[in-house]
């Protein structure tokens, strides 16, 4: 692979700059040893690093040291740094005063943490059309069926929820991994507060593509990761409501969770962990620089404008799924209607080809990058597929997913239009 180090110049959208992401120049192998330009669609897996944040993360890599514990400048800059970027993510998704905003690796480990969290015998709800990282991590969830439309998805939980006693949470997908829908998420949450209960909305696939704001729609929680919001991988974060994350068991129990720690036995015996739900939860060192990455990712989409950052994926997304309805053969996954709106992610199947084959041409023929499988939301694609069986080696219960982002271009939409042509009607 070759790449030129310089960054590639900022396109202009609607007199706002849309900020540039590395590797856009990158050059890869297709078959016969040719470089071609990389279209990487693959945005939806993990998104690249935007020039800004990769300039934050290198401003930041001079002068670091542990934080919360130093009276030396590097301590003490490192924690400004990073009680910076909290504050910086506590903005981006709109959270109420109190909430927490507690620092993760992943949305997976944003989500479990929750799931460390929750009070005992507390009932959890979440659809079949989630990604495992909200399916997986509930001892015991009441499971919902896809639903037929989102006035469905509403009156369902409406149905799960009624007559349950002490504490609820309804787990749901703002955006789909799947489908790129997005879900009735203000309805949902009141719904589930007309019922008593909570809502954890997983907003990984929302964040990249929409603003968010926790106060305007109400949520209890959201999740989130930095690796698909245009910084390096390592960094995520779940925010809400506080209480329950006091009293819970601090999800590592280790240094910085801990206000003071007693001898095994006497008069100083006794382990004190603290209160705030941010020390508790964030035993040992903190990913610092993770922190700083997506701070400098979730400022530099605000800085640009949700209006024309939303405004240049509709028209490649438009264009894409256009460029896919006119070839015979491709058939686009939906839950819903064709139209209903979405993000910049679209799954498909290909009549005739496995979906491992669509993807393994698409990038030795053309260098163009998409994702093949099931994406972590088994139950959801077997439900699209119709498919019964649909384990983990089950070719006929895959598809191929082309997601788009920042530094998705018009040529790289249409590469893959030509390509699927081309491949459709060579067989
Ligand atoms: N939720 C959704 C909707 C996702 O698309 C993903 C990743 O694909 C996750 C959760 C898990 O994210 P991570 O692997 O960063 O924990």
């Amino acid at each position: 692979l070759r790449s030129a180090c310089a960054v590639p110049a900022t396109r202009p959208s609607g007199g706002r700059e849309i900020p540039a992401v590395l590797g856009a120049d990158l050059e890869v192998p297709v078959k016969g040893g040719r470089l071609v330009p990389y279209a990487n669609l693959d945005y939806a897996a993990s998104a690249p690093c935007l020039e800004p944040v990769s300039a934050a993360v290198a401003a930041a890599l001079p002068a670091y040291s542990s934080v919360h514990r130093g009276a030396g400048y590097a301590s003490q800059l490192t924690t400004a740094r990073y009680e910076r970027a909290r504050h910086t993510v506590r903005a981006f998704v709109g959270a109420r005063p109190g909430d927490a905003v507690i620092f993760t690796r992943n949305t997976t480990d944003a989500t479990n943490l929750l799931a460390r969290a929750v009070p005992e015998g507390t009932t959890v709800v979440v659809f079949d059309t989630e990604h495992h990282a909200s399916l997986l991590p509930w001892a015991d969830a009441v499971r919902l069926a896809p639903p037929a439309f989102p006035g469905e998805a509403v009156r369902a939980v409406d149905d799960a929820l009624t007559g349950i006693d002490g504490p609820a949470l309804l787990v749901v997908t703002a955006a789909s991994n799947v489908t790129g829908e997005l879900w009735p998420i203000a309805a949902l949450a009141h719904i589930a507060h007309r019922h008593g209960a909570r809502i954890l909305v997983d907003a990984a696939q929302l964040v990249p593509h929409r603003r968010l704001n926790l106060t305007a729609l109400d949520l209890d929680y959201v999740v989130f990761s930095g690796h698909k919001l245009y910084a390096p991988f390592g960094s995520g974060a779940l925010v809400g409501r506080a209480d329950w994350l006091a009293e819970a068991e601090p999800y590592l129990r280790g240094g910085g969770a801990v206000k003071a720690v007693g001898d095994a036995d006497g008069e100083a015996a006794g382990i004190e962990w603290y209160d705030d739900p941010e020390a508790r939860h964030e035993a040992g060192t903190p990913n610092v620089l993770g922190a700083v990455a997506l701070a400098a990712a979730c400022d530099a989409l605000t800085a640009t404008g949700w209006t024309a950052l939303v405004r240049e994926e509709e028209r490649l997304l438009a264009r894409l799924r256009a460029g896919l309805d006119g070839i015979e053969g491709v058939h686009q996954l939906s839950l819903w209607d064709h139209d209903h709106p979405r993000v910049g992610i679209v799954s498909f199947v290909v009549e005739g080809f496995t979906a491992r084959e669509i993807a393994e041409r698409l990038s030795g023929e053309y260098g163009i990058g998409v994702r093949d499988g099931k994406f972590c939301a088994h139950p959801f694609v077997r439900y699209l597929l119709g498919s019964k069986d649909g384990g983990c080696d089950d070719v006929t219960a895959s598809a191929v997913r082309a997601s788009i982002g920042i530094g998705t271009t018009d040529e790289h939409v249409d590469r893959l239009i030509t390509a699927l042509k081309d491949l459709t009607s060579r067989g």
